[in-house]
């Protein structure tokens, strides 16, 4: 993967009932637009659940296939097998508050199934960095909204998501760039 997702490997991966979704990860409009997708077993049919609206990542973090259906496949996970892949891809970078969101789910499986969760590959694929215009607002918790931060960021990574930018036709946008760009001196200064 090597700090990129392309489209096409997605989609080979789960199968074509990821095209719908295509569209709107590859436009970053004023909504996210996010798509979870996994498959649990080899040869299993392809889950996925997508959001949209200012904060599309809570809906998929909410969703019975993040919180039962992962769950059990995780709960059931035999180590003989191979890794799941699961996918959250989004048309922007998650703003901060939402990466802490996306980062405490993981950590929390972690914690549920340790030795489980770190053998499976958890990608969090964005077609580009997010930046606000807006004056930067605060969630009740304090934390940045509108914008990716760097925070956010770590803790994702730290969490144990695989970050990379999303390409289609491997072709990467302006603000893709700017995303490799950031990961790249992420990966390189810990
Ligand atoms: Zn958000």
């Amino acid at each position: 993967m090597n700090g990129q997702l392309d489209w096409a490997d997605a989609t080979a991966y789960f199968g074509n009932d990821l095209e719908v979704h295509r569209r709107h990860l590859a436009d970053a409009g004023m909504a996210t637009h996010g798509l979870l997708a996994c498959r649990f077993l080899k040869g299993d049919s392809s889950r996925m659940m997508s959001g949209d609206g200012d904060h599309a990542e809570q809906k998929l973090i909410h969703s019975k296939l993040w919180t039962e259906e992962l769950a059990r496949a995780l709960a059931n996970w035999d180590p003989r097998s191979s890794p799941m892949l699961i996918l959250v891809a989004l048309n922007r970078s998650p703003c901060g508050d939402c990466a802490h969101l996306l980062a405490s789910a993981l950590q929390r499986f972690n914690n549920d199934y340790s030795l489980t969760t770190e053998r499976q590959h958890f990608v969090l694929a964005s077609l580009g960095y997010y930046h606000s215009a807006k004056a930067t607002q605060h969630s009740t918790r304090g934390l940045p909204q509108t914008f990716t931060t760097d925070k956010g960021m770590r803790a994702l990574k730290e969490a144990g998501w695989k970050l990379c930018t999303l390409t289609f036709d491997a072709k990467t946008t302006r603000r893709g760039k700017e995303l490799s760009r950031y990961l790249q001196k992420m990966q390189k200064h810990g």
